[in-house]
């Protein structure tokens, strides 16, 4: 287990979650815009937000831009990323120091030599006066190169020499795990050193992690460098992360995507929390499963439904979160037709199978694996909402208690005239109609076996 680092007030490493967190790319100087996108971030559910600090002028912003993220309620903890002159503009503005909650440093780019190890030093003693955590954060475009030589030195004078990747790759662990002990001589707590060591391609980020995790015990920051942009960069980062997430290496993470010309920022936070959420990590929002449809659909109003759907969860969700806690362990079933619909609908929380070709143009809704009510005509994804959001606000109500988690108080939707909600009458009422596919006679005789 890594050793815990409370960064801001939120905790990285030990038992704690793995952390979110993101990065801004507007100009620090430029406090409207950071703040506006570090809020964003924020609400986004990035719980830690990174912005770069690299001029004068940016550092200078700092303090106003963190006043008005409080100011605003926004809580989130804010990092500074310094290179090259970190250890100047952490002196020359100490209002920039106190406010940040962490500062990252990359060994890399500090300085050559001993003007290395004093600007190095410099930051440190900064931290430690500010009791702020640091972040040593080794990258391989950027690799203290002094390292580098030094190890490929001792490597040619070995019988059996490694390859060359290999030695940039050591040289990455050491970097990150030298840099550490140089900031403990310097008076930097154990429990406030973060490590990292990106490098862009996903067998070296696997690579590098499991060494890094099997010779420290400091919390780590895990993310792919570079990953690039749109679905790439996605499935880039997903792959890398998630072998190392598997294997409990990772104290927080970041993807690191290049948004398209005016994309959105927020892109990388909703990567991070699908990859953690996937893996059954932690939960963040509740999932829609929805089939891929197939020749048995000829329209695309699953498709569509399913897309409104998420979108409406997704700005829902802040509010949700609030008002009724555990929303985001919510199952959510949209399905294209009669073979997986209903089955798959009786999963999840709550679930519609709507109508595939061919089959009556009726969408049955269930709810907790039972036949809550069937709709018809073209309102269908509105009444399905109100329905969701029914059925939130009755399932997790907070102090009515929902144990079970089952509905507590009555179902405004009930079935249509002549039909129940016991299933066993569901059950007659679709043989009466001789609805005789293989899969709802299957489920039919599974619910009269149940209710013998
Ligand atoms: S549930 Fe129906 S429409 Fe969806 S993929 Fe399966 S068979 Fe096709």
């Amino acid at each position: 287990m890594t050793i815990p680092v409370n960064v801001g007030g939120v905790w990285v490493g030990g038992n704690h979650p793995i952390a979110v967190q993101s990065m801004t790319n507007t100009d620090t100087a430029d406090v409207a815009a950071t703040v506006e996108q570090a809020q964003a971030l924020a609400l986004a559910g990035s719980e830690l937000v990174r912005l770069t600090v690299n001029t004068r002028e940016a550092a200078r912003a700092v303090p106003e831009i963190v006043s008005r993220l409080r100011e605003s309620h926004t809580t989130a903890p804010v990092i500074g990323d310094f290179h090259y002159n970190g250890h100047i503009l952490l002196r020359e503005y100490p209002d920039c120091a106190r406010a940040l909650d962490k500062y990252r440093i990359n060994p890399g780019n500090v300085g050559m030599g001993r003007r290395h190890d004093d600007n190095f030093r410099s930051i440190i003693e900064i931290a430690v006066e500010n009791a702020k955590p640091v972040r040593i954060g080794v990258n391989w475009g950027s690799l203290d190169q002094s390292l580098v030589t030094r190890l490929m030195d001792e490597n040619a004078r070995r019988p059996d020499p490694r390859e060359s990747r290999e030695v940039i790759m050591e040289a990455m662990v050491v970097s990150a795990i030298e840099s550490a002990e140089m900031a403990r001589a310097y008076g930097m707590r154990a429990d406030r050193i973060i490590l990292s060591a990106k490098v862009s391609g996903v067998q070296d980020l696997i690579d590098v992690y499991r060494e890094l995790a099997a010779r420290s015990d400091y919390a780590l920051h895990l993310g792919l460098t570079e990953a690039g942009m749109g679905r790439g960069g996605m499935v880039r980062s997903t792959a890398a992360l998630s072998v190392l997430l598997q294997e409990g290496i990772g104290d927080t993470i970041r993807v690191s995507l290049t948004p398209a010309p005016g994309g959105d920022r927020c892109e990388e936070v909703r990567t991070c929390q699908d990859i953690l959420q996937s893996l059954g990590i932690r939960t963040f929002s509740p999932r829609v499963t929805a089939c891929p449809g197939c020749g048995r659909t000829t329209s695309t109003l699953f498709q569509e439904m399913a897309d409104d759907i998420q979108q409406y969860i997704g700005s829902q969700m802040p509010a949700w979160k609030e008002k009724y806690p555990g929303v985001e362990n919510l199952k959510i079933a949209v399905m294209g037709c009669v073979v997986n619909g209903p089955g798959e609908s009786k999963h999840a929380n709550i679930g519609i199978s709507l109508p595939g070709s061919g089959e009556e143009p009726k969408a049955p809704v269930y709810a907790d694996g039972r036949l809550m009510t069937t709709l018809k005509g073209g309102t269908i994804v509105k009444e399905f909402i109100a329905i969701l959001d029914e059925y939130v606000d009755r399932r997790e109500a907070p102090g009515e208690g929902h144990k079970s988690g089952r509905i507590l108080r009555p179902s405004p939707y009930p079935l249509p005239e002549g039909e129940d909600e016991k299933e066993t009458e569901c059950l007659l009422r679709l043989q009466r109609r001789k609805i005789s596919t293989s899969t709802e006679l299957s489920r039919s005789s599974s619910i009269v076996q149940r209710n013998i």
